[in-house]
């Protein structure tokens, strides 16, 4: 029997990064490689960009109904991040949890540290970095799918979210796509099996002890 029959708690994994650091094709790349975990949909009341889908990439509401959702406490967190809300959604995570699933998490470093204060055990955090100054303003620029004042805004913004890596227990540096991928399965690899996730180990210790 390997590691991945045990019983096990699911666990959080948070990947932040300045926008442009590639996070979203990790992410992706990652949800497509690695059928064990699965992407929380966080909530936004920022426009759906053309390439998105409703309950897929994010669900978008209003800014009145992303407050009233707030007020009945659907959020487990929820930050303002240029100007726009973002919140993930509790009772989905709760579940999946405890049903041993893990779930991928793209949220900003206000998000994290909220995380952190409510389920600290369940959290594996990772912070990407991009591998130079020039290199993050090049991808900032070549995505092109937001206006100008929102690229320009958002290089503004790059080191407000860079300032915050030492807060995350894992940092890679993302040279190259593949290998950060790697690094990443290998950090997730790793904390599946952390003996306080593995909640059936004990039994399965003392059948073979028997
Ligand atoms: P974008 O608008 O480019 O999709 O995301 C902008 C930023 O908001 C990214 O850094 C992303 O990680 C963050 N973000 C997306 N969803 C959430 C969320 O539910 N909570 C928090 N705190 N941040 C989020």
């Amino acid at each position: 029997m390997s590691n991945d029959n045990i019983v096990r708690r699911g666990l959080m994994l948070v990947l932040s990064s300045p926008s442009g650091a590639g996070k979203t094709t990790l992410s992706r790349r990652l949800l497509d490689c690695d059928r064990g975990i699965a992407l929380s949909v966080s909530v936004t009341t920022r426009p759906r960009r053309p390439t998105e889908r409703e309950g897929v990439d994010y669900y978008f509401v209003s800014g009145e109904e992303f407050v009233r959702l707030a007020a009945v406490g659907e959020f487990l967190e929820h930050a303002a991040v240029f100007g726009n809300r973002y919140g993930t959604p509790r009772a989905v995570v709760i579940d999946e949890l405890s049903l041993g699933k893990d779930i991928l998490f793209d949220i900003d470093w206000q998000g994290t540290q909220q995380l952190k204060e409510k389920m600290r055990d369940d959290l594996v955090s990772i912070f990407i970095l991009p591998p130079s100054h020039e290199e993050l303003e090049r991808r900032l620029r070549a995505r092109a799918q937001d206006s100008d004042e929102v690229v320009a805004a958002r290089m503004a913004k790059a080191n407000d979210e860079i300032s915050h890596w030492a807060e995350y227990d894992y940092v890679v540096i993302n040279d190259d796509l593949e290998s950060t991928l790697a690094k990443i399965r290998t950090i997730l690899d790793a904390e599946r099996m952390k003996r306080s996730r593995q909640t059936g180990i004990a039994e399965f210790a003392r059948k073979l002890m028997d």
